[in-house]
């Protein structure tokens, strides 16, 4: 079975052909600088890349330049989009109406656009556009919505709640949900396979999985299931991120409101674009440029790094205290995974939790090519492993499961 994967950001499409038999990656790329002026990004194994300055006045026309490319007799990898038998798209908010990966039907649709839009209205139009343009292009391949908030369905309530008054959350849904959900959810199994091959119970595990990237998380997974996650009703609280707040007291936000005569939508996009490693760096929202920052002897770098380890640290901790003990941390994402120092960092300081890394397997985790690479000092009782994510093919694998009636 092929799928095809649709990540539909606000100025970008990212996709995925899948052969499922095979579990291979047949090809993927990005359209970006939609409304901008275009580029399309298009990468099959083996093959150099195919990029193409293609007009991309909307979504619509980037689900139609993925139709081209992937057809196309030179780049492409298919003779038809009829060769494609789902796709499955990476919907960020279900809000408490969905729950479970969904096949689009025109009721689907309504709830998506009528309920989740307001809960997440930076992602939510886009992956309207993006299922718009599919059942433009694609009108008779069924289509799949895989939510980033399904995996944490099963917080409970102690967990989710705010303390605002009940009636926001009848009237509004205010409340947690988390994020990341198809991540958490990947490197959590994998993680519970490890442990399982070391003798544990894989309904008894107790796993932190930490999520660092542009936008990162981390959750709380018991026995396989999420019990608690640092992102809440949207995907800007929890840990400090690339530019983005993570928690604040929240009279800072009247506060600056007030001193600076923000709107609130202004607010909302400063906490969102201007803040974060961004703001306490002075340098750049991206840990590789920190990172040069640090070496060439920036303060503002090293502590950038430094907030972003002991929120990492307090997080580990406190969900340890949730689940009881800690059997497994696992780092994941861009940061998590290439980023030894931060790993070391993190770790450090947790012998109390009868946790600690190698040094050495910790910074050539890289070069294993295991799916999990375990990086625990000998006498580490729980485990730290570094998982490469792979949310695509989550996405994927839901798709396939729905759409043959198996899930
Ligand atoms: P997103 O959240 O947008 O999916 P990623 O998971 O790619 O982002 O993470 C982006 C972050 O990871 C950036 O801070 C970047 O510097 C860092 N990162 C990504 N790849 C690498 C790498 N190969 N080496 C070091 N840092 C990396």
């Amino acid at each position: 079975m092929y799928v095809l994967v649709i990540n539909a950001g606000s100025s970008s499409v990212k996709y995925q052909l899948f052969d499922m038999d095979k579990k291979d990656v047949l090809a993927k790329g990005n359209c970006e600088r939609i409304g901008i002026d275009g580029r399309v990004i298009h990468k099959v194994p083996g093959k150099p890349d195919f990029i193409s300055d293609t007009p991309l006045p909307d979504h619509s026309h980037a689900i139609k330049s993925i139709v081209d490319v992937l057809t196309n007799k030179e780049h492409g990898v298919i003779n038809s989009m009829n060769e494609i038998n789902a796709i499955g798209h990476r919907i960020v908010h279900g809000g408490p109406y969905f729950t479970e990966s969904t096949l689009v039907t025109p009721d689907v649709i309504k709830i998506l656009d009528e309920k989740c839009r307001d809960l997440a209205p930076l992602h939510t139009g886009p992956h309207l556009m993006g299922i718009g343009g599919c059942l433009e292009y694609m009108p008779n391949t069924p289509q799949v919505l895989v939510f980033d908030t399904a995996f944490h369905k099963t917080m409970p309530k102690h967990a989710y709640l705010y303390p605002v008054p009940r009636e926001y959350y009848d009237k509004y849904k205010i409340r947690k949900y988390g994020f990341h959900g198809t991540s958490h959810k990947y490197v959590s199994e994998r993680a519970n396979g490890a442990l399982e091959k070391l003798g544990k119970n894989p309904d008894e595990t107790r796993i932190v999985t930490c999520h660092l990237g542009n936008g990162s998380s981390i959750a709380a997974v018991k026995g396989g299931k999420s019990i608690d996650t640092s992102m809440g009703f949207t995907p800007l609280d929890g840990l400090i991120m690339g530019s983005r707040t993570g928690a604040l007291d929240p009279a800072i936000v009247t506060y600056i409101i007030d001193n600076e005569g923000f709107t609130p939508k202004q607010m909302y996009e400063f906490m969102n674009k201007n803040c974060g490693l961004l703001a306490v760096s002075g340098i750049s929202s991206d840990m590789r440029e920190i990172e040069d920052a640090i070496a060439a002897g920036n303060e503002n770098a090293k502590l950038a790094f430094d907030v972003l380890c002991y929120d990492i640290k307090k997080f580990i901790g406190s969900y340890a205290a949730a689940m009881g003990g800690l059997d497994a941390v696992v780092f994941t994402a861009g940061i998590g995974e290439n980023n030894p120092d931060l790993r070391e960092s993190v770790i450090d300081g947790l012998q109390f939790l009868n946790i600690s890394i190698n040094k050495e397997k910790n910074k050539n985790a890289k070069k294993y090519k295991d799916p999990v690479v375990d990086i625990s000092s000998e006498n580490s009782i729980g485990k730290v492993y570094v998982i490469p994510t792979d949310e695509e093919l989550v996405i994927a694998s839901d798709t396939e499961n729905i759409v043959k009636g198996l899930k």
